[in-house]
């Protein structure tokens, strides 16, 4: 009954059309890009903060919960109704409020798609840095959420290192203002608080950001190797050095095959990995760096250096890179992609570790990455709807993020924990961490209205993953 008076105040307040409740409308929204699934009650359009903070004050007098959502790819289930409710979706607030070009800022409402906000800066030789694969459909808000990185997190960090100000619907309806335009502020840091909590704790409705200044020169570099491990390797070897390339992105060889056939960005058909270098700077700086790359990768046996000889070829290769999920969507039904974080010299083992579980459960696992942050990315082929080949794949997944943890990583890197992960927090946090985490939350939303049941387990137990594969002493509790 709380949700049929609910849809009708919001008719009221929002107008009809702004406010969908049919079943055939609102399947549309069960789901992300990930493999989880729930249906909301009702999905709601807000043109303004106003009619945010109007949702959410009839929200919480009916007691009913509610939904961020973005554009829907996340990958860990943040902006799907676990429980119903409402889903509120930011497809109209779409705006870029202010570009302010002599203090490389810009204002944004949180459903400005990521890619357009450096497509409008360009030509001022700007840029918005945080780069997810999925930029030319997530927005800000979505970037918010998740605190999303993507291939030049390496050098320029993830998004809460670009967000300098937020305006954020509380759970009374409230609208509180953080930060602004300049990087230091006084007080908590909220904007960094904000930043990742994935629509738990507020409703992000106005975003200020830093623009970026494009490089003097960048250097696109792609080394091909006969077998994964040079490749490995070799990402051990350049950070080693000190040099830190804006990306470094490598590819297994059933995916490089993959992206070739869908993409044609020229990557060889018969290697065994690629490594996609890029250095960015001063021309000196870069021509230095290149070369220092190009030994590395020699001494790692790369059979071959290719530099993007201009700006066609580097969006090419990049093309195959920002395309390379799309394109593991030809292998199978369905892939499941996973977010594990390891220490960089770590990865080659981690990539032992995957094929032993893609072995052990007669699955193929394609595996694109962000190297120079150990950010896996293994993709486990299958098909969604024989359910047995859903558990087995959940199973490999939950001792290749198993895995991750022992070896000192992480259980994500930018996906997010949503309602994905929850039960693996345990393997990183203990209850007393978690009740800190829960408090906050209890600060913002006190009946957790806002993505109820994500990020924090309900059940005190792993075991139904496969994460029971660590061993006891690696867990926290
Ligand atoms: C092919 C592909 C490639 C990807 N590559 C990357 C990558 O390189 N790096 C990366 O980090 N991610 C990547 N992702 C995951 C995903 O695109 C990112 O997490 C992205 O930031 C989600 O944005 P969205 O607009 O789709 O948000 P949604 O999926 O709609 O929402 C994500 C989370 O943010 C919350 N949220 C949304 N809007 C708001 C708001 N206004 N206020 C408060 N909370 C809000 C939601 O409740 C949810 O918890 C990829 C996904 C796909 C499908």
């Amino acid at each position: 009954m709380a949700l049929v008076e609910a849809i009708a105040k919001l008719r009221k307040a929002l107008g009809s059309g702004n406010v969908l409740d049919k079943a055939g409308d609102v399947m549309l929204y069960e789901y992300d890009a990930g493999v989880d699934k729930g249906t909301p009650g009702a999905v709601v359009f807000p043109a303004t903060t106003e009619d945010v903070s109007a949702i959410v004050k009839i929200a919480a007098a009916e007691g009913v919960s509610i939904v961020p959502r973005g554009a829907g790819t996340g990958l860990s289930g943040g902006s799907i109704a676990r429980d119903g409710g409402i889903v509120l979706v930011f497809t109209r607030m779409n705006r870029i409020l202010e570009i302010d070009l002599e203090n490389q800022r810009a204002t944004v409402q949180p459903g400005v798609v990521n890619l357009e906000l450096s497509n409008a800066v360009e030509k001022h030789g700007l840029y918005f840095a945080p780069d997810p694969s999925s930029q030319k459909a997530s927005t800000i808000g979505g970037n918010v959420g998740e605190n999303s990185g993507g291939p030049h997190t390496l050098a320029h960090g993830v998004t809460v290192n670009h967000v300098t100000g937020l305006e954020v619907v509380l759970g009374d309806g409230r609208v509180a203002q953080f930060g602004g335009k300049s990087v230091d502020t006084c007080g908590y840091d909220m904007c960094g608080f904000f930043t990742g909590t994935e629509g738990t704790v507020g409703i992000v409705t106005k975003i200020t950001v830093k623009l970026t200044r494009k490089a003097e020169t960048i250097a696109t570099l792609l080394a091909i190797y006969d077998t994964i491990d040079d490749g490995a390797n070799t990402v051990v070897d350049i950070t080693r050095e000190g040099i830190t390339p804006t990306a470094l992105e490598m590819f297994d060889g059933l995916t490089l095959r993959t992206v070739e056939e869908a993409t044609h960005a020229g990557y060889p058909m018969d290697a065994g990995a690629v490594l996609l270098i890029e250095l960015e700077g001063l021309r000196e700086a870069v021509e230095e760096q290149a070369e220092a790359v190009r030994r590395l990768c020699a001494v790692n046996g790369a059979r071959e250096v290719r530099r993007a000889k201009d700006d066609a070829e580097r969006a090419l290769l990049w093309k195959g890179r920002k395309n390379a999920f799309a394109a593991i969507g030809r292998l199978a039904p369905s892939y499941y992609t996973q977010d594990g974080v390891v220490p960089r010299t770590k990865i080659p083992e981690t990539l032992k570790f995957i094929a032993k579980v893609s072995e052990k459960y007669g699955m193929r696992i394609a595996n694109i990455f962000h190297a120079g942050d150990g950010n896996m990315h293994p993709a486990i082929l299958f098909d969604l709807r024989d359910p047995a080949q859903l558990e087995k794949t959940i199973a490999a997944s939950g001792e290749i993020l198993g895995y991750c943890v022992s070896v000192g990583g992480t259980i994500t890197g930018e996906h997010g924990v949503g309602m994905e992960k929850d039960k693996l927090m345990p393997l990183l946090f203990t209850e007393t961490d978690m009740d800190v985490m829960k408090s906050l939350r209890e600060a913002f939303n006190p009946d957790s209205l806002f993505n109820p049941r994500k990020i924090f387990p309900t059940t005190r137990s792993c075991r139904e993953t496969g994460a029971a594969a660590i061993p006891p002493e690696l867990r926290k509790r």
